[in-house]
C-alpha cells in the first residue's frame, strides 16, 4: 500500500515595529536582558495594555499581500496557561475573530492570520535558569495554513515564498536566527486514495526552513513505517533534534492544554474602517511573483535570473538600479557575488562596467579584474580603468597607423585575404594587437583592416 503525507504549518512571525504590542518598550533584539521591560510587559497586577496600531496595520498588510479577507470587526482573547516565560499566566491573542481569513501562498491555502503577544525567553544554565523579558510583548503574527502540502519540498517552498512576501512588504525581517520566524509543523500520513486525514502529529518550534524539510523527511517515513508494522498512531506533540536528525515525543493528547479562552476585558475590539483599509492598500508593494514576471518581460532576463534576483528584495532593487542598456550583462555581474549589496559597489558602477565592455573600451577579461577591484575598493570602473591603464585603444588614428605597418610587413597575409581567404585577416589583427601592446580594440582593428584591404 502506498502512503502520502498531509502537512499544515503554523508560522509565527515577529512584526517589524519599533515598540511592543501593548506597551512602549522597544523591540531591540540582543539588548542586555531585562532592559526593555515595563510593568505592562512584565505582567504586574493592575496595569492596562494599550494597543500598538502599527502592529494591526502590518498584519493587515500581510493579509492583503496573501489575499485574505480582512475582518472589519475583530477582538482580543485571553489564552490561559501557566509557563515561567509568561508572567500574566495568560497570553493576549485572537481566538474566534482573527484579523485575516482565507488567502493563498502559491497553491497552499491560508486559513487565518491572527495577532498575539510573544512570550519571554527562558535560558537554562548549568545550575539555574533565567528569563529574559525583553521579548515578552513583541507583536507576533500567527499564520495558519490549510493542510494542503504533501511533501517536505512543498513545505520548504511554502515557507520560502511566505518569507519572501513578508520581507518584501516590510512586515517582518523574518530573520530565523533571531527567532523572528518560527514554525510548528503538523503532519499526518494516510493511504493514497483515503479521503479522511490520519492522526495529526505536531513538531513544535522549528526555527529554520531547511530544518522543517529535514524534520519532515524523517517524520513522514517514521509514521508510514509505524502504520505498516500495524501500529496505531495517536495525536501527539514532538520535537526535532537537528543534531540527531530525529524527532522525539514531547507530549501526548492527554496532556494537551485547555486554554479556556475568553474575551480580553482590558482592550477594545479592533475596528478597521474603509479609510484605514484604503491607506494600507496603498502601501501594497509589488509581490515577488509579479516582480519575477516583470523582470522577464521588461529586462528580457531568463526565468532563472529573475528568480535569483527577486528572491532577495535588496538584490532585486540593486539590479533595477544597475540594469542600464544591457540588463542581462548587469544581472550576470550581480549574480556572481551573492552578498553584493553589502559590498561597496554602487549599482551605477555595474552599469558603467557593462557599458565599458560593450563599447569595447575594455575586454570582458579585463572587466573581471576591474570588477574585482570595484568589489574591494568601491571605486568607479572609469577610475580603475584609468589607474590601471587598461583602456583599449579605440582611437582610429592610432589603429590606422598600426594597421598600415601590419599590412606593409605581411604581404603574404594581405595576398591571401585578397584571394578570398577571410581567415587571413586574423593574422593581421594579431599583428596590430601586438603593435598596440594588446590595448587596441580588436573589433575596431578588424574593421579598419578590412576597410583598408578592400578599399585599395
Ligand atoms: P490545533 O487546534 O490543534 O492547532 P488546527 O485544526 O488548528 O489544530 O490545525 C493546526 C494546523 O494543523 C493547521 O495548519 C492545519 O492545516 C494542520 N492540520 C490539521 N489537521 C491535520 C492533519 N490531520 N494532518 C496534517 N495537518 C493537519
Ligand atoms: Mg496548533
Ligand atoms: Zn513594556
Amino acid at each position: 500500500m502506498d502512503f502520502e503525507a498531509v502537512i499544515g504549518l503554523e508560522v509565527h512571525v515577529q512584526l517589524k515595529t519599533r515598540t511592543k504590542i501593548f506597551c512602549g518598550c522597544a523591540t531591540d533584539f540582543g539588548a542586555e536582558p531585562n532592559t526593555r521591560v515595563c510593568p505592562v510587559c512584565l505582567g504586574y497586577p493592575g496595569v492596562l495594555p494599550v494597543m500598538n496600531e502599527e502592529a494591526i496595520r502590518k498584519t493587515i498588510l500581510a493579509g492583503l499581500m496573501i489575499g485574505c479577507d480582512i475582518t472589519r470587526h475583530s477582538k482580543w482573547d485571553r489564552k490561559n496557561y501557566f509557563y515561567p516565560d509568561m508572567p500574566k499566566n495568560y497570553q493576549i491573542s485572537q481566538y474566534d475573530l482573527p484579523l485575516c481569513l482565507g488567502g493563498k501562498v502559491g497553491a497552499v491555502g491560508v486559513t487565518r492570520i491572527h495577532l498575539e503577544e510573544d512570550v519571554a525567553k527562558s535560558f537554562h544554565f548549568a545550575t539555574n535558569s533565567g528569563v529574559d523579558f525583553n521579548r515578552a510583548g513583541t507583536p507576533l503574527m500567527e499564520i495558519v495554513s490549510e493542510p494542503d502540502m504533501r511533501t517536505p519540498e512543498d513545505a520548504f517552498n511554502y515557507l520560502t515564498a511566505l518569507k519572501e512576501i513578508l520581507v518584501t512588504g516590510g512586515v517582518s525581517d523574518c530573520d530565523m536566527e533571531k527567532g523572528q520566524l518560527r514554525c510548528d509543523c503538523n503532519v499526518s500520513v494516510r493511504p493514497v486514495g483515503q479521503v479522511t486525514f490520519g492522526e495529526k502529529i505536531e513538531i513544535k518550534n522549528m526555527n529554520s526552513i531547511s530544518g522543517v524539510k529535514r524534520a519532515l523527511e524523517y517524520e513522514i517515513p517514521r509514521q508510514i513505517n509505524a502504520l505498516k508494522r500495524g501500529e496505531k498512531l495517536q495525536q501527539e506533540t514532538r520535537r526535532w533534534d537537528d543534531d540527531d536528525g530525529k524527532t522525539f515525543l514531547m507530549r501526548t493528547k492527554e496532556y494537551a492544554h485547555d486554554y479556556r479562552y475568553f474575551p480580553e476585558p482590558d482592550l477594545m475590539p479592533v475596528v478597521v474602517d474603509d479609510t484605514m483599509l484604503a491607506e494600507i492598500r496603498r502601501q501594497l508593494p509589488e509581490l515577488p511573483e509579479a516582480r519575477r514576471h516583470r523582470f522577464v518581460a521588461q529586462y528580457g532576463l531568463p526565468d532563472y535570473d529573475a528568480g535569483v534576483l527577486v528572491a532577495n528584495g535588496a538584490l532585486a532593487n540593486f539590479f533595477e538600479q544597475a540594469a542600464g542598456k544591457n540588463p542581462k550583462a548587469a544581472a550576470n555581474w550581480i549574480m556572481t557575488v551573492s552578498e553584493i549589496t553589502t559590498t561597496p559597489i554602487q549599482p551605477e558602477h555595474i552599469t558603467e562596467l557593462v557599458a565599458a565592455i560593450d563599447a569595447g573600451q575594455i575586454s570582458g577579461k579585463q572587466g573581471k579584474d576591474v570588477f574585482a577591484e570595484m568589489l574591494a575598493a568601491g571605486k568607479p570602473p572609469a577610475l580603475i580603468i584609468k589607474e590601471k591603464g587598461l583602456a583599449q585603444v579605440s582611437d582610429t588614428g592610432a589603429i590606422e597607423a598600426f594597421a598600415e605597418q601590419a599590412i606593409a610587413a605581411n604581404p603574404k597575409s594581405v595576398a591571401d585575404f585578397r584571394a578570398g581567404n577571410k581567415a587571413a585577416l586574423n593574422a593581421l589583427v594579431g599583428q596590430v594587437m601586438k603593435l598596440s601592446k594588446g590595448k587596441a580594440n580588436p573589433q575596431l582593428v578588424s574593421s579598419v583592416l578590412a576597410k583598408k584591404l578592400q578599399g585599395s
